[in-house]
């Protein structure tokens, strides 16, 4: 018998291995560009002809090769940016594997120029399937060009899968986008086929986000900042009214690099969980930072997945982070102060957000005569705020409508001063009616309600103090096998809401007490609606059992329409409503109140 096993030549192993890192012109973008960020380069021109296929080009103004390691770059598993295997663990540049460029000059012909700052004379190299054809010396700037044409020249199998040219140059915007909105500092330019699409400055990221997607992003977007021991968490979200019922404006970067996670993003969803219908998909830009030892991301070539190593307190650090981006946005239109909504200020803490809530500190002048002179009386209504008036003394109602409180003389009114009691109008038994600063709100009494238990509910179970009744007379529960289950899973959840369940048998519960927020209703009702509701929804997370239950028994338990309610129950509701994190939103994400303004009334 023959030995019949030999090496394959460098050219077909290189062409095998291209297989896996470039797929598509849009791969050899990402690539190219990588390389010039890796060399440090400031401004970086991509050009294409027909999508990439006849050409792709990189410019970068970025440290340049020596003539020697313009040659080098070329083989594979040739890098300057690790040298040992400890460096795995420690990858901060976006290469890292010495594949790209042996890949590339695998399949198509290559041509590089290259120039250091410190040379004379710039090398220029090319390439054609791994063989180098021709080397010279050439005036140039320093930095780097790569230009690559014809891909896929030698695999015509390849080269026939390519989509349409509309669907590659979609691919290749994409991965330009990926990589330039990590780099604002950089600045960037497309051309395609002799046309400019994106010419991008260097800036912040925000104006990134506006120079790719449009100027209108600039009051679409929500800073979101957070520090945690080993994370960092920076970006923008997009508003939720501004949601697409289309997947796209998603953006992960774990060190800046692009990554696609599924469970990660499953925080960001779930922290808008009830603001955006369900159809829709909640945008965002966000960089995580970790020590790069804390990650994987030798995983696969093409380097969108990453393995974290503790990814379920980045997933707990990224939807605290995103609750409170919405949060203080949602807060904001309440807020007074003319200068920012400052949310480390009293009123801040007040809705539960920071620091616990100071005693405000009211000077008062003693010799202040409230009957010496007839002062004008105040103006309450200022701009911007939904805020309801309250009753309340006028030192505190001052406070949390953001007035100053720490001017001497007639700031604190005498009790013959304070707010008029307001008036609630009810309207087809359905809405509202009631007086804010900034007009008048009409409320969906049923959504207003629904958000103020859903909010309840999810304290009642992080704090396991729902308030029970007892039955007097338990019904029971009779379930098949799965549901009993399923009730037995959720049954500390149920508990801590206040209902009492007691199994006595494999298929049934009695139920012993309910929430004291359900009096009245029917409890096996209301528990087959939970667990109906539950098994639509369920996935395997925690958090998820939670905004799902609270979200189910707020929808059942909610005052509906046709309900009269006396002034002093629409009062409650109203100022129960306005303690809400969020009051715009029912759980079901629909809009609970309209304000009318007091230009438009006056009109
Ligand atoms: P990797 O980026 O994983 O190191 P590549 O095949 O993409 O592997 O590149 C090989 C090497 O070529 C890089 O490590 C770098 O030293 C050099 N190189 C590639 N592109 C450039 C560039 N635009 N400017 C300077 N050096 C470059
Ligand atoms: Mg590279």
């Amino acid at each position: 018998m023959l030995d019949i096993i030999k090496l394959l030549p460098d050219s077909v192993a290189n062409q095998i291995a291209a297989g896996e890192v470039i797929q598509r012109p849009a791969s050899a973008v990402k690539e190219l560009m990588e390389n010039a960020l890796d060399a440090g380069a400031t401004q970086i021109d991509l050009v294409v002809k027909d999508a990439g296929k006849a050409m792709i080009m990189v410019v970068d103004n970025g440290c340049g090769m020596s003539e020697t390691d313009a040659r080098m770059c070329f083989e594979r598993h040739a890098t300057s940016k690790i040298s040992k295997a400890e460096d795995l663990f420690a990858i901060r540049t976006m290469g890292f594997r010495g594949e790209a460029l042996a890949s590339i000059a695998a399949i198509a012909q290559v041509e590089l120029k290259t120039r250091r700052k410190e040379d004379e004379v710039g090398t220029k190299i090319i390439n054609e399937g791994s063989v180098v054809k021709e080397q010279s010396l050439v005036p140039m700037q320093p930095g780097t060009t790569f230009t690559v044409k014809n891909l896929f020249f030698n695999v015509p199998a390849r080269r026939n899968f390519l989509k349409s040219p509309q669907a590659e140059m979609r691919h290749i915007v994409e991965e330009f986008t990926r990589v330039t909105l990590m780099n604002p500092e950089v600045g960037f330019t497309l051309t395609s086929d002799g046309k400019e699409l994106y010419h991008l400055y260097p800036g912040n990221l925000k104006q990134r986000i506006m120079g790719l997607f449009g100027n209108n992003y600039e009051e679409r977007l929500l800073p979101v900042s957070q520090e945690a021991d080993r994370v960092r968490i920076t970006g923008y979200i997009v508003k939720a009214e501004y949601a697409k019922k289309t997947r796209g404006e998603q953006y992960f970067f774990v060190n800046k690099r692009f990554i696609k996670h599924a469970y990660l993003h499953h925080a960001i969803e779930n922290a808008f969980i009830e603001m955006i219908p369900q159809d829709s998909f909640p945008g965002y830009f966000l960089n995580i930072e970790v020590d790069p030892a804390d990650i994987d991301i030798n995983i696969h070539p093409t380097k969108t997945e990453v393995n974290f190593l503790d990814v379920k307190l980045v997933y707990a650090i990224l939807h605290a982070a995103v609750r409170k981006a919405i949060g203080q946005h949602n807060l904001s239109p309440m807020i007074d102060f003319e200068e920012s909504a400052d949310l480390n200020n009293d009123f801040g803490a007040a809705m539960g957000l920071s620091s616990p809530l100071a005693i405000p500190n009211i000077p008062i002048d003693p010799n202040y005569n409230p009957f010496s002179k007839p002062s004008t009386p105040r103006e309450s209504m200022h701009g911007g705020s939904y805020r309801p008036e309250h009753n309340a003394a006028p030192g505190d109602w001052r406070i949390l409508y953001g007035e100053r409180t720490d001017l001497p003389e007639e700031t604190v009114a005498p009790m013959e001063e304070a707010a008029p009691k307001n008036i609630y109008l009810q309207v087809n038994q359905s809405y509202i009616v009631t007086a804010v600063k900034s007009g008048v709100v009409v409320i969906d009494q049923n959504l207003a309600h629904a958000r103020v238990l859903y909010e309840k509910f999810l304290k009642e179970m992080e704090n396991h103090n729902g308030v029970s009744q007892q039955e007097l007379f338990p019904q029971a529960l009779s379930l098949n096998v799965n549901d009993a289950s399923l009730l037995k899973e959720m049954l500390p959840e149920l508990e801590n809401l206040g209902f009492v369940l007691e199994q006595a048998n494999p298929t049934t519960f009695m139920i012993n007490g309910t929430p004291a927020d359900a009096a009245g209703c029917d409890a096996v009702a209301l528990l087959e609606k939970i667990l109906d509701n539950y098994k639509i929804n369920r996935t395997d997370l925690q958090l998820d059992r939670k905004l799902n239950l609270a979200k189910t028994m707020a929808a059942q338990l909610s005052i509906k329409a046709q309900t009269k309610l006396s002034e002093v129950e629409m009062q409650k509701l109203v100022d129960q409503l306005f303690e809400c994190n969020v009051a715009e939103v029912a759980p079901n994400g629909k809009k609970i109140y309209v304000v009318l303004n007091m230009e438009d009334l006056f009109k």
